[in-house]
């Protein structure tokens, strides 16, 4: 997450009349956090951040300190994260108030705060501009589907009208349990692009969502107004498929499978990777919670299939030194399938 902004001060320590120690671009909106510790009697707070707003942590957790009791200590997870699938289990099982940052949440839990960080970017400009460049004007196609990620939901009202206002009827929906609101979505799950439009407008930063998008959605064109990047395009998911079918291919001759079940507690598709296991005698279930090329080497298999996040699969799949498919696409692999029915891999539900 790159997109910060220095337009609005915090505004978390309005009512206290305190200072933070140190300079935010977010709202981490503390007072929610000094309020829980107070109501749970807390002695000890976990904060999680994503990579992007890690070199945040410290001086969040600092301010928090100044604005707690002496006896409660902050915590910080160093465990990787990359979306609200990825908790820090083990700091959340060991502390009274655990805090997620950056994510809208997957699951609701009294457990849980989530702080989901908005971007406060002026997303009009560059809808403008895609307007102009790469929409199909109203009286052309009158039906455009909205989409965009958690940092800029609180946004999307605003950004509806203002398509209505140009001509547009805008066509949203809230996509599965997985997803908190209308029109969001995850680099795995796209559902809420599920709507009767044959353009999209995807609204947010980088490529990383409305590739999968493309992917997902190969029939609708799927135009990116970037705010973060001052960019509008369109995605195009051409390298990517053909990474797709390249990566099938070559897993067509393997004999032996590696088959990943990961542990994060987002990502687990257990009933999935038992079912390879069980139907191929030379197939081996391996848990683990990062996947990575590195800890993928020794076992010396010659392809895997990867359960957890669709994305490790199609992004990082080309640094794997032997082929990640996933599993939709080790069943073309083994002949189950034909080669035609290569489709986006999606996640639904949450735990
Ligand atoms: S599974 Fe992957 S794409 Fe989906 S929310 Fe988690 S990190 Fe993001």
């Amino acid at each position: 997450m790159s997109q910060e902004t220095s337009e609005r001060p915090d505004g978390d320590l309005r009512n206290t009349g305190m200072s933070l120690r140190h300079d935010r671009e977010w709202d981490y909106e503390l007072d929610r956090i000094v309020d829980a510790v107070a109501e749970r009697d807390a002695e000890t707070v976990g904060l999680q951040f994503p990579e992007g707003l890690k070199r945040r942590g410290p001086g969040v957790a600092s301010d928090l300190r100044e604005l707690l009791p002496d006896d409660v200590s902050v915590m910080i997870s160093g465990q990787p994260c990359y979306g609200a699938c990825d908790l820090d289990t083990y700091l959340m099982k060991r502390t009274d108030v655990f805090v997620h940052f950056g994510h809208s949440p997957m699951k609701e839990s009294d457990r849980i705060i989530y702080v989901p960080l908005f971007s406060n970017v002026d997303v009009f400009p560059i809808i403008d501009r895609a307007l102009d460049e790469e929409l199909a004007p109203p009286e052309e196609d009158p039906d455009v589907g909205l989409v965009t990620t958690a940092q800029h939901m609180n946004k999307f009202d605003e950004m509806r009208e203002y398509l209505e206002d140009e001509g547009y009827t805008v066509h949203t929906r809230r996509g599965d349990e997985r997803l908190t609101h209308e029109g969001q979505v995850l680099g795995c799950n796209y559902a809420s692009a599920d709507v009767d439009a044959d353009q999209m407008l995807y609204v947010g930063g980088g490529k990383f969502h409305p590739l999968g998008l493309a992917m997902e959605h190969p029939e609708k064109h799927v135009v990116i107004a970037d705010p973060v990047n001052n960019a509008v395009s369109v995605a195009d998911n051409e390298k990517f498929m053909k990474q797709r079918y390249a990566t099938v291919h070559k897993a067509m001759d393997a004999d032996t499978w590696g088959v990943i079940f990961c542990t994060k507690i987002g990502q687990g598709r257990w009933e999935q990777a038992q079912e390879i296991v069980e139907n191929n005698d030379d197939a081996y279930l391996i848990t683990m919670d990062e996947v990575t090329p590195d800890r993928l080497r020794n076992f010396g298999l010659d392809a895997y299939v990867n359960t957890g996040c669709p994305r490790i699969t199609t992004d990082d799949g080309p640094q794997f030194n032997k082929p990640m498919l996933t599993p939709g696409e080790y069943e073309i692999a083994i002949g189950e399938k034909p080669l035609d029915s290569l489709e986006f891999d999606t996640f639904h539900g949450t735990w």
